[in-house]
């Protein structure tokens, strides 16, 4: 029996050395002999703390003193404790446990049993895994972009500092919510659409706007990315969040730019016809009619020559403005040129756009417009009218030149009034 145990000692991989109550190795296998690096024949007899150096390191100290108790008797069974080798193998760490401690016939301790480990590769593996924990943490918390992982109901598990910064939310406060919930409305809306049903592959982009906790608005470039599970089932997912808000103004402030005159805020003239051109095409499909008219201030140079270039620009500007409070949201309004306005009126007849052009002529002449400085100025302004029903078959340019042809007429006749192409003028709408 004592046969077999030796037998069965020599062959395990686990090495096993046996000490005595000095500290003397008694015994050793040949896995004990490889693992900390002595020769068989050379081990037994050593110290065992000629084997093992303790270190000054915090946590070898704490092994040394451990090892004193594993020595004395004083530590129970099967407890891990952690050395390491002094020569040979530098930095090996090997895992010793007490499994037993041996007694001697008075029941004093008489050494100890040790089985060894060498652990080194899982300490190795297991500091890789802290070092690329740790430099993960980093980069997501240096990332200028903000960081947002969601559960499957796209309710917050995580956001990086960044994030809270971007959002001014702290991170406890956004835990939980949806990231809908940060969303402004109309964002939402088409967020809900698009980013509820995602496919599972492919990072998809969204420009996001939200609104932060102080109320200000804020755009996001917003990569969104499915998280699955080990099953491969949807799981979640992770946006990255990229500030875009300068860009968003620049954009708005570009379009304004390229849409919008920017003395009185009308459309320009590219723009009218951008959109004129639409509501002309939709009345023509579903033959409808629409009028055109063509407004022209009657001896703007007058204004410009008495009172200033500046001063004329405010009276463009209050034109503009009694303008646009007159018709309707659906009516097309533009800055045709210098001090001549067009308006397209959808879905309306000659006859009530003569209506329209007449009052709105009334309205300008009886306006007296105060003016910096000067006593109050007022324009009278001439009006053509032209409508689809009496033109049919014309394009638009076709149309405003004939509104533009009853503008003429209008002047002729004496300014102040109004005129259509085509028609007698008698108000009766
Ligand atoms: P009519 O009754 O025949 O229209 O006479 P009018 O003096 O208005 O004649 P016309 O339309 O030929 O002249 C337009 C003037 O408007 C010429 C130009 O100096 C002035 N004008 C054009 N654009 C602007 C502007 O943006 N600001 C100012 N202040 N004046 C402008
Ligand atoms: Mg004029
Ligand atoms: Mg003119």
């Amino acid at each position: 029996s004592e046969e077999r145990l030796r037998a069965t000692v020599s062959s395990m991989s686990d090495g096993v050395l046996s000490v005595d109550s000095f500290g003397e190795v008694t015994f050793a296998n040949a896995a004990a002999a490889e693992i900390t690096g002595w020769p068989l024949e050379e081990i037994v007899g050593q110290r065992l703390t000629h084997i093992y150096r303790v270190s000054g390191e915090r946590d070898d100290a704490d092994q040394g003193v451990r090892l004193e108790r594993l020595l004395s008797g004083k530590v129970g069974s099967g407890q891990p404790i952690s050395l390491r080798l002094t020569q040979r193998m530098e930095g090996v760490r090997i895992v010793a446990e007490a499994s037993a401690t041996l007694r001697d016939a008075h029941g004093d301790a008489a050494g100890s049993v040790l089985v060894i480990r060498d652990v080194t590769e899982q300490r190795h593996t297991e500091e890789a895994l802290r070092n690329s924990e740790a430099r993960y943490r980093r980069i997501v918390e240096t990332a200028q972009e903000g960081i947002w992982l969601v559960d499957a109901e796209k309710r917050t598990t995580f956001v990086n500092a960044r994030l809270t910064e971007m959002l001014n939310y702290t991170a406890e406060e956004m835990q939980g919510r949806s990231w809908f919930d940060f969303m402004d409305e109309e964002s939402r809306k088409m967020a809900r659409g698009r980013m509820e049903n995602q496919d599972y592959t492919h990072t998809e982009q969204y420009d996001v706007k939200f609104r932060r906790k102080d109320g200000r608005a804020i755009w996001m470039l917003a990569s969104i990315n499915s998280l699955l599970d080990r099953q491969g089932r949807y799981a979640g997912a992770l946006g990255m969040m990229a500030d875009i808000t300068d860009r968003k103004q620049m954009e708005e402030e570009l379009r304004r730019l390229a849409t919008l005159d920017p003395l009185t805020g009308l459309f320009n003239r590219r723009q009218f016809f951008t959109v004129a051109e639409k509501e002309f095409e939709r009345c023509q499909r579903y033959n409808h009619t629409l009028a055109v008219l063509m407004l022209d201030i009657d001896h703007f140079k007058r204004i410009n020559d008495t009172f200033g270039h500046q001063t004329g620009d405010q009276v463009l500007q209050t034109v503009a403005s009694i303008m646009r409070d007159r018709l309707r949201r659906v009516d097309v309004l533009g800055r045709y040129g210098g001090e001549e306005f067009v308006m397209l009126l959808p879905e309306t007849s000659r006859t009530t756009a003569m209506a329209t052009a007449n009052r709105l002529c009334a309205a300008l002449a009886a306006t007296s417009m105060p003016i910096e400085g000067e006593d109050a100025v007022s324009v009278t302004v001439s009006i053509g009218v032209a409508a689809l029903t009496d033109c049919m078959g014309v394009t638009l340019e076709q149309l405003l030149a004939r509104a533009d042809q009853a503008l003429y007429e209008a002047k002729n006749a004496g300014r102040n009034q109004v005129r259509s192409w085509g028609g007698d003028d008698r108000i009766d709408g």
